[in-house]
């Protein structure tokens, strides 16, 4: 059957008004794929894991999920104007739902984001210029930028769809029943990103509702990485100038911290921190060994299980889910540089190249 995207398919579980024009571009029915390097890696007997490529959205990454809902909710309701702050994916996935939006009825759909002077990954900001946003860079880091956003939709019109917009998490939370549907089961532990904290909230919330139903007999271990640059949640305490590679989790003060700590808690799980190194090399290992192309900040969920293993707090005979929360062509530059990559030379001719490669 033709998929139309996850408020077609998850309508019961959304609280979207049944007279509501949907704003979906496809998202969600993301590829869930046997991992054989990580397991063999982890070194742990009878280990399953799956990487969930949450790069394969339209905008190639999740956010995808809670911008369907947060704005078909917003555009309904009469609000014309989507903020954000964004370290590069949130922008790219609100200006590709507004986008969309224009075309089926909301014309004076706007989308606007404010992005940190720090980083931002080219392919992100080449998304959000090309499907249509205003881009205001201001001189300050995320945290920053939202709390600016946060006062701007004060305004009338205007929506916040940073995920401290519940709507948000609602549309998030679908990931966690597709991992169960597409795996037949619950996962026993689930290993995830974490920057803002949203989708860490919104699966757990997920689980909860499928076991709530009776759709799932038991519940997933939560365990969720920060970058160690930018580990608020594992420090204790705000960072003020959080430095990664990972830019899409260079986050000093999650809006969402207690919601992840209650996770984590609550599933007897743990949210720690994974070094650069530690993300490079995982990040490395998921593009040369599974051959999927995800960002640095998704390869914390794979870096962390590592890490879990090595220390023996991932038990033998676990099904585990690693979440991949974006498309690795986002950022080529960090796959050139990371490989330290330089092209081989040779002249136009069959003998050159042969001897260029030393065959
Ligand atoms: C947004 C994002 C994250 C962090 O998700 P939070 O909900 O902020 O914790 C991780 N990876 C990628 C690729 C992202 O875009």
């Amino acid at each position: 059957m033709l998929w139309q995207g996850l408020i077609h398919k998850y309508q019961k579980y959304l609280n979207i008004d049944k007279n509501s024009k949907i704003i979906s571009i496809c998202e969600g029915n993301t590829p869930l794929i046997k991992a054989p390097a990580i397991e063999k890696i982890c070194g742990v007997k009878n280990l399953s894991v799956y990487l969930k490529f949450e790069g394969a959205n339209p905008s190639g990454s999740f956010k995808d999920r809670g911008m369907t809902v947060a704005i078909t909710k917003a555009i309904n309701s009469g609000l014309h104007t989507m903020v954000c702050a964004s370290t590069g994916n949130t922008s790219a996935s609100a200006a590709a739902y507004t986008a969309y939006a224009r075309s089926v009825g909301f014309e004076n759909a706007k989308c606007v984001v404010l992005i940190p002077d720090g980083y931002v990954a080219l392919g992100k900001l080449a998304q959000a210029i090309a499907y249509g946003s205003k881009i205001v860079q201001i001189n300050g880091n995320f945290d920053k930028a939202l709390d600016i956003v946060k006062e701007l939709s004060k305004e009338a019109g205007i929506a916040l769809v940073n995920s401290v917009n519940p709507d948000r998490i609602e549309g998030q939370k679908t990931a966690a029943f597709e991992v169960c549907e597409q795996l037949g089961k619950s996962p026993d532990i689930l290993s995830i990103p974490v920057g803002n904290a949203g989708n860490i909230t919104a699966y757990w919330k997920g689980f909860c509702e499928y076991f709530a139903e009776g759709s799932i007999n038991k519940k997933p271990q939560m365990i969720g990485f920060q970058a160690a640059g930018s580990a608020p949640i594992v420090l204790g305490k705000a960072v003020e100038n959080p430095e990664t590679i990972a830019t899409a989790i260079r986050i000093g003060n999650p809006a969402s911290w207690q919601s992840a700590v209650n996770a984590a808690k609550e599933s007897n799980g743990y949210i720690d921190a994974v070094t650069d190194e530690e993300i490079i090399s995982a990040y490395k290992l998921i593009h040369s060994s599974q051959g999927v192309c995800c960002e640095p900040a998704s390869a914390a969920s794979v870096a962390g299980l590592i890490k879990s293993a090595k220390l023996g707090k991932i038990p033998e005979n676990s099904t585990i889910i690693c979440i991949l929360t974006g498309n690795g062509l986002k950022d080529p530059e960090t796959a050139i540089k990371t490989n330290e990559f330089k092209p081989m030379k040779a002249e136009a001719n069959i003998d050159s190249v042969v001897k260029a490669l030393g065959l």
